[in-house]
């Protein structure tokens, strides 16, 4: 009897415990989200309206939230795993911490390449990671791919942000997909050999830079140049769209994945899809200075103004299956 009592009590705590901040009740759903709070609470608001359903949250970097569901194992409150890059949702499925979604809705919504082939993740927002140059010191014409800014003409001019971060090993992963370890390997050699500077700890830093007149040309994602750009519209950096004629700009995703042990599948299926349509697909990529997944959706007219590009079409999955190959690939070519 005592320990049908205990159970009772502990089943109550957890039930409170688990709410975050309040009791979360059964219609409730837990998402933990690497993608940050500003970013996505306007998001969960606007659903809670639309359907009743409270969505509570907590947030943190991404292998953080990985630790953190392995650790909780079947016991996690967690129902969606929200985080950027393709190269994180891909090693979140690889950690079995996620669950197969089929639903004609998002293979509808969201383009083939920028979600799992086999279901386990989805694209919900997308960036490209592409060149920055000073428009002082840069001509667009000089400029033409990601691998011709290994060439000497740009010796002393190149900044990028430090290989360690996420974006440039799935950067990496997608050259080498698309060229193969020898070329690729001369094209990170040549990067290193043409830093202006050791590599910046982040995109901003690495476009300050060029302002500052250290460099000359990068290689960022969109949304921080927007997000300097609505700050100081006349700063003299602007975005250039490289291997148009073969290849397209390499581009990334924030998304999510259904969390394995989630005990309200049905209820967080429903949830990302309604986060791949409409209204959400607006204020999630809007937020941001991102692009919508959705190609229905429109794009905010900030961000449209940068210009139309061809983007790569090979699945983000590689981002994640080359990524170790990209990292031992980028240490042996002494970038940093
Ligand atoms: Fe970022």
């Amino acid at each position: 009897m005592n320990t049908l009592i205990n159970a009772v009590i502990f089943s109550i705590l957890s039930l409170i415990t688990i709410g975050y901040g309040g009791i979360t009740y059964s219609q409730d759903l837990v998402v933990y989200s690497a993608r940050k709070e500003h970013l996505i609470q306007p998001v969960f608001e606007q659903y809670t309206k639309e359907t009743g359903v409270r969505i509570n949250y907590i947030t943190d970097k991404a292998p953080v939230l990985l630790q953190r569901l392995k650790a909780e194992g079947n016991n996690t409150p967690a129902d969606l795993l929200i985080t950027v890059d393709a190269g994180n949702l891909w090693h979140a499925a690889k950690e079995g911490v996620l669950h197969p979604v089929r639903s004609d809705t998002l293979t509808t919504n969201i383009p083939s390449h920028l979600r799992d082939p086999d279901n386990m993740w989805f694209g919900l927002s997308l960036r490209a990671r592409t060149i920055i140059h000073s428009t002082q010191r840069v001509k667009p014409g000089e400029l033409t791919t990601y691998g011709d800014l290994a060439k000497p003409q740009w010796k002393g001019r190149l900044v990028l942000r430090t290989s360690k971060k996420v974006y440039n090993q799935s950067l990496v992963a997608m050259v080498l997909k698309a060229h193969g370890q020898k070329k690729t390997a001369e094209i990170v050699r040549g990067w290193v050999s043409n830093l202006a500077a050791p590599p910046f700890s982040n995109d901003t830093k690495t476009i300050e830079a060029i302002i500052a007149g250290q460099g000359d040309v990068g290689i960022v994602n969109t949304y921080y140049f927007g997000r300097l750009v609505r700050e100081k519209p006349d700063i003299p950096v602007a975005l250039f769209w490289p291997n148009q004629a073969k290849g397209g700009v390499h581009v990334n995703v924030s998304g999510a994945g259904v969390v394995a042990a989630s005990k309200k599948m049905h209820q967080a299926v429903i949830f990302l899809e309604w986060l791949s349509g409409g209204t959400a697909q607006k204020m999630f990529a809007d937020a941001n200075m991102e692009y919508p997944v959705n190609p229905d959706v429109t794009i905010h007219p900030s961000v449209a103004a940068w210009g139309s590009f061809e983007q790569n079409k090979i699945n983000l999955i590689n981002a994640g299956e080359n990524q170790a190959s990209a990292i031992r690939l980028m240490d042996r070519a002494g970038y940093k």
